[in-house]
């Protein structure tokens, strides 16, 4: 027997290479013994000089892939072989885990443009990098459960599989050009590579198949280009993504070290960069200030990037609304009247992940999935013991969140469930993460709003539901992302969203919330104006402008504004209460602003009004007044001084600058009161409209030296809603 140190690592070890590191760690520094995976993670016992020092070593040089949580080390006794090995895994539910895809490694960037054997190969790939969740089939993850089983090793790629030494052992997707997924062109001979540049470089487009679907590409810089794609996907104004090299996107953009990290990041997400000059046509991207950019995340975008020498679109290859195409088959069916060419695959896509979409400063996910999930949350100090949970989201950016074992996992962006095809998507996550995770719900927990979808489908499943309303939700989501404990004070949320349905039966939005995870009380309100047309005036953000301006006491100015608009009849359903329900909604009114500065017509995608005020803003210190000193927060003020400055003759932007300026000075205090009056703990920014930089700087700015909670890694908006149900529910069963 012999006595040493048995040593815990916790986070996410398993699949990212972390036993061969521990093994040449412990080799180097002269150890014996062994490293193992179990259910709750790595297990190493050790033993020999140093031991203090090993421990210390493992985070500090742990895989790039791999998160250590925590490091943990009791004395022991054991029997230890002579020398360090990695020994078989332990326990049932051993490597249940599986890491979220990763972009090609600069070492296997390496090897794909040197000569050797995996030179110009699209597959490319070892421990530190490539496909994982969108291969995945089912646990424990290994090759014969990914969509690789139907690519037998060949003896090269099986002995760097099986060398401890190699960066490719157990690197499930390990392949070559011997024994792995193939490449090629439709139509077309020859080098596929080479077949799609010249198809790019005529002004052609391209469907590539990617890692988590296909992706539509073709020539960023050709004005031609982009609008004959527009014109086909039928998408006028909804900004592409686009792909290119650092130097590429310098060319376009300003990129701090943060954000170039950001872009190098193993998820690689679609980051959104301010461009610095009018480099690209216009069309990429409408009325827009920021562009989003992802560097080369597979071996074939780079070999695609570096032939064709320029940036290129790529966005997602779907109908518009529908969901990402991943099959091949489906591909040439739906996106065959879009494009010139496939650059087709034959590694199957074991499931849909969009691009993760996100910003760097101040950080944020607006659309987290490829290269994020399955990663997990850690639930906050007091949730120990809850049950299993699953949280089905809202009716918009559906995603679902699954509770166990201590652990809140938000699942990938499945889109708008009123569309037929992202219902049928969700239905089949829902099971797929059943299946996966071996997640059985002893809750269910849902949104109130009886027309959602996901609503439904909690309700129709048989276990007991727990219903989250809207916009505490978002704040539980923020308070679990921050890890605020469960016993700890109350929050005061500030939740600027669009649509959620209120307790009163009225539509919220812009609110200001007292409470903990496992209640709240609404402290705070902009004023209820209708919404003539119901969702039209969402779509259509003349009509809450109309709104707006008459219960400001400024009908005139909607009467000059939009008097090509039907506003006798509007004005009527208003008074009458016909298809025109109140909201408190933030998002409302940031259309409504977006509108009286010019906005016209209708929204082509959710979101373009207000996004398309925050590019404009130019704030110049000043701030619209909210008035109101009980629980409505009045919106009548804002309005009159912008009529005064429009009298004036104010640029729209500084107008939007004192907008938004307005809306978060006017929040902030009422928060800010709360946590002076002993009321609240901290501050909570959650909702659709702090995915807006502007208005989370200028709030983070009014807030001062408050303690404040913001989402870093979840979504703001309605895609971290799942997270925010899933924390109540659980936070509940566990209070009794
Ligand atoms: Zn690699
Ligand atoms: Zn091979």
């Amino acid at each position: 027997m012999d006595e040493g140190w048995r040593i815990r690592v916790r986070g996410q070890v398993q699949g990212v290479g972390f036993r061969p590191y521990i093994w040449q760690l412990a080799r180097q520094m002269g150890l014996r013994g062994r490293v193992f995976n179990d259910p709750e993670g790595v297990l190493i016992e050790a033993a020999g000089e140093g031991l203090t020092a090993f421990v210390a070593a493992i985070p500090a040089r742990a895989p790039v892939l791999a998160r250590v949580d925590a490091v943990l080390h009791e004395v022991a006794v054991f029997d230890l072989p002579d020398g360090f090995e990695i020994a078989p895994s332990r326990g049932v539910g051993a490597e249940t885990r599986v890491t979220p895809d990763a972009a090609t490694c600069p070492d296997c960037v390496a090897e794909v443009f040197a000569p050797g054997r995996r030179q110009g190969y699209a597959f490319t790939n070892c421990t530190h990098c490539g496909p994982r969740f969108t291969i995945l089939q089912g646990l424990p993850y290994d090759r014969a459960r990914t969509t690789m089983a139907a690519f037998p090793m060949c003896d090269a790629c099986r002995a760097e599989y099986e060398d401890p030494a190699d960066r490719r052992f157990h690197a499930q997707p390990v392949a070559c050009p011997e024994c792995g997924p193939r490449v090629w062109l439709e139509p077309g001979g020859g080098d596929a590579v080479a077949g799609a540049v010249a198809v790019l470089r005529a002004g052609g487009s391209i469907a590539v198949k990617g890692l988590g679907g296909f992706h539509l590409a073709c020539d960023a810089g050709s004005g031609e280009a982009v609008a004959r794609l527009r014109a086909r996907k039928r998408r006028p104004g909804k900004p592409f993504a686009l792909m290119g090299t650092l130097a590429m996107i310098r060319a376009v953009c300003a990129v701090s070290e943060e954000e170039a990290a950001l872009l190098r990041d193993p998820a690689a997400p679609i980051v959104l960069l301010r461009k610095r000059a009018e480099v690209l046509p216009e069309a990429v991207a409408p009325g827009q200030a920021v562009l989003g950019w992802m560097l080369p995340y597979t071996p074939l975008h780079h070999l695609l990037i570096a032939e064709f020498g320029g940036p290129l679109v790529m966005t997602s290859g779907n109908l518009s609304g529908e969901p990402q195409v991943i099959g091949n088959e489906e591909a040439r069916e739906t996106l065959g009247g879009f494009v010139d060419a496939f650059l087709m695959h034959d590694r199957a896509i074991a499931r849909r992940l969009d691009d993760s979409v996100e910003r760097a400063a101040p950080p944020m996910v607006l659309r987290r999935a490829r290269g994020r999930v399955p990663g997990t949350l850690p639930l906050p100090v007091g949730f120990e013991g809850a049950p299993q949970v699953l949280a089905y989201g809202g009716q918009m950016k559906a995603a679902l969140c699954l509770v166990k074992s201590g652990q809140a996992l938000l699942g990938h962006h499945l889109g708008e469930l009123d569309e037929a095809l992202t219902w049928e998507a969700f239905l089949a996550a829902e099971a797929d993460y059943a299946a996966l995770f071996d997640h059985w719900p002893d809750i269910v927990a849902c949104d109130p709003h009886p027309g959602y979808r996901a609503t439904q489908a909690a309700h129709a499943r048989g276990v007991p539901v727990i219903e989250v309303q809207h916009h505490h939700a978002h704040m539980a989501a923020c308070m679990a992302e921050n890890g605020w404990p469960l016993a700890a004070g109350r929050v005061a949320g500030i939740v600027l969203d669009g649509v959620g349905l209120g307790p009163d039966g009225t539509i919220w939005g812009g609110e200001v919330l007292l409470g903990d995870y496992l209640g709240f009380e609404r402290r705070g309100w902009l004023t209820p104006v209708a919404m003539p047309g119901g969702d039209r005036a969402s779509r259509e953000p003349w009509r809450v402008a109309l709104a707006q301006l008459d219960a400001a006491g400024l009908g005139h100015l909607a009467d000059e504004l939009f008097g090509t608009r039907p506003l006798a009849v509007l004005r009527q359903a208003i008074r009458a209460g016909v298809n025109a329900p109140l909201t408190s909604s933030a998002g409302r009114l940031f259309d409504a602003f977006a509108a009286v500065l010019g906005f016209d017509g209708a929204q082509t995608y959710e979101g373009e009004a207000a996004m398309g005020l925050e590019a404009r803003a130019r704030p110049d210190g000043v701030a619209y007044p909210l008035g109101g000193t009980q629980g409505n927060i009045e919106t009548a003020p804002l309005w009159r001084e912008w009529a005064r400055d429009r009298d004036a003759g104010l640029s729209a932007e500084v107008m939007a600058g004192r907008f938004h300026a307005g809306l978060a000075r006017g929040f902030a205090a009422r928060a800010r009161a709360l946590v002076e009056a002993g009321e609240a703990d901290a501050v909570a920014l959650s909702g659709g409209c702090f995915q807006n930089a502007l208005l989370l700087d200028l709030t983070l700015a009014a807030l001062g030296d408050v303690p404040v909670l913001i989402h870093r890694g979840t979504p703001a908006n309605d895609g971290g809603l799942a997270l925010g149900q899933a924390v109540v529910a659980a936070a509940r069963a566990v209070s009794g």
